[in-house]
């Protein structure tokens, strides 16, 4: 992957104060509060966002709502609707470059990785999701009587708000919007406070692509004042979070005296299994990778690597190996291969889990610190630990940080056993050529996705959620247009025996 030359790449790619797009407008918060946005390999400002509160809530979903019933949004046939979402993809395209440069900058995740995965997937879900709003159909229902007929439509489910973090701004953004406009809901969308800036260069895409005003909201601000006031609105009638599990729990709690729709992606502690049929050298840059990826920042992070007793070292040290070659610098250098955490306080509680397991008599097989040449902003080393046990809050916990842990096994029952042994259920891994092993975990993991041979795998066709406190409802696929639609049976008698006026025959 080839990244563009410096000189191009460093030219800041955004309006350092900006407003939020409410009702088709750029605006600030009612109230003026602000929030500064700051770029984690520097720990400095880039930016000031609007921090909303209840008032630009409101104002939000009123227009989200009066886009649904008396805009042209309500009433657009599906093919156009389809193709304004694809109009977006298209735009999204377009503008790739300034949409990695804001990641990098905003994120810290490598320009690079930005553009190759992010950017791509966002355009990629977009694009697929285009084709679903002419596919949307009903059904016909057999009826007890051939003068009736009973039919199904699917009608959006109504104003959606959506709440999401900052590990993926963009393709979050994507995975939330792509299905919820392929519906034909309209959206109140939030994203992260650390990262918003991505998600305001999609709210001017949205607009240049034609959405009727209000059919896409973007509000800026902090979880604890816009993010409240989203789950206390009335008339938001299905939220989808992406974040932690106690976030999820809260909101799951502030939206029962509303019976309001949820789908909630929550955290998760991913079990990847290592088989012993398997060739170590062929297969520990993947197994690396699935704990590494976005900095470990990554709900499905494979970060319990369980292996056979006799591999354990092996893999530990070639492991260390790879996390020692590993480049952790800033999102804008070229060379760099992994880039911070996405704040202070993140790394503070990825260092605390990773001190806790050497005080409990981990081996800290490398890493484990900050890189010795970044002394400003949030890095922190590709960590590989063995000697660690099942029961130390390092292998329990969920570390959202560049962190893999070796955890040896005797048999195939237990180590099944123990991969299970987590309140999470997001996603899991396998690495076996054995048919019949690979199937027969695959049945006994409680995840909602594993990988077998390949790891953080995703497709906008292919269902996405948790077991357990991973969360529930499935992003992604036709199983996700169920979340954003409601489900209307007609009953039709069309007997003679109901006459028209005036029809006495
Ligand atoms: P978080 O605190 O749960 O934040 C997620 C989003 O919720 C942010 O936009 C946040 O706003 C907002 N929020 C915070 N408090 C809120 C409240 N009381 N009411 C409504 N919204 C609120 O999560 P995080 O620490 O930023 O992100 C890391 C976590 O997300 C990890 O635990 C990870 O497992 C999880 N995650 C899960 C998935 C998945 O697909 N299952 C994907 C990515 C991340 P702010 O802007 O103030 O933060
Ligand atoms: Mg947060």
């Amino acid at each position: 992957m080839s990244v563009l030359p410096d000189d191009q790449i460093a030219k800041p790619a955004f309006e350092p104060s900006s407003k939020m797009f409410v009702g088709g407008r750029w605006l600030d918060s009612r109230d003026g509060e602000t929030l500064a946005v700051f770029n984690p390999s520097t720990g400095r400002q880039i930016a000031t966002i609007p921090n909303a509160g209840y008032a630009d809530v409101d104002l939000a979903v009123k227009s989200a709502q009066q886009a649904l019933d008396s805009g042209p949004w309500g009433r657009m046939p599906a093919r156009e609707r389809g193709l304004l979402i694809r109009k977006l993809s298209d735009l999204i395209e377009k503008n790739r470059i300034e949409f990695a440069q804001l990641e990098a900058l905003d994120n810290g995740k490598p320009f690079a990785a930005a553009n190759a995965y992010d950017v791509a997937k966002t355009i990629e879900w977009f694009e697929y999701f285009s084709g679903w709003p002419t596919k949307m159909n009903g059904q016909v229902i057999p009826a007890d009587s051939p003068s009736k007929m009973i039919y199904t439509t699917r009608q959006p489910v109504g104003v959606v708000g959506q709440i999401i973090p900052w590990n993926f701004p963009l393709m979050m953004a994507a995975w939330k919007l792509a299905p919820a406009l392929a519906a034909g809901c309209t959206v109140v969308l939030k994203p992260a406070e650390e990262t918003p800036l991505s998600a305001l260069l999609l709210g001017r895409l949205v607009q240049e692509a034609g959405f009727p005003d209000g059919v896409v909201n973007i509000l800026t601000g902090a979880g604890e004042k816009t993010g409240v006031a989203m789950v206390s609105h009335p008339g938001i009638a299905k939220i989808a979070f992406t974040g932690s599990t106690s976030i999820g729990k809260s909101i799951m709690a502030g939206s029962a005296p509303f019976l309001r729709r949820l789908t909630l992606e929550l955290g998760g502690n991913s079990p990847n299994i290592l088989l012993d049929d398997i060739d170590v050298e062929s297969v520990v840059a993947q197994l690396a990778d699935a704990a590494f990826a976005n900095h470990g920042q990554n709900c499905c992070a494979g970060t319990r690597l369980f292996v056979p007793r006799a591999l354990e070292r092996e893999v530990s040290e070639r492991l260390g190996d790879i996390a020692r070659r590993i480049k952790v610098g800033p999102g804008m250098d070229p060379a760099s291969d992994m880039g911070p955490l996405i704040s202070n306080l993140q790394k503070q509680r990825v260092q605390v889990l990773v001190a806790d397991s050497a005080d409990r008599g981990a081996k800290i097989v490398f890493g484990g610190g900050t890189p010795a040449d970044q002394a400003e902003g949030y890095f922190f080393e590709p960590t590989v630990i063995s000697n660690v046990d099942d029961d130390m809050p390092i292998v329990r916990e969920e570390i959202f940080g560049p962190v893999i842990t070796v955890l040896p096994y005797d048999t195939f029952d237990e180590v099944v056993t123990r991969a299970n042994a987590t309140e999470y259920g997001l996603a899991a891994g396998i690495w076996t050529r054995d048919l019949n092993l690979a199937h027969e975990t695959a049945a006994k993991i409680r995840a909602g996705t594993v990988w077998i041979n390949t790891y953080n795998e995703t497709s906008p066709a292919v269902p996405f959620g948790g077991f357990g406190h991973s969360g529930y409802g499935r992003e992604h696929g036709e199983a996700v247009l169920d979340h954003y639609t409601e489900i209307k049976s007609v009953w039709v008698n069309m007997d003679p025996s109901v006459k028209t006026k005036g029809n006495q025959a």
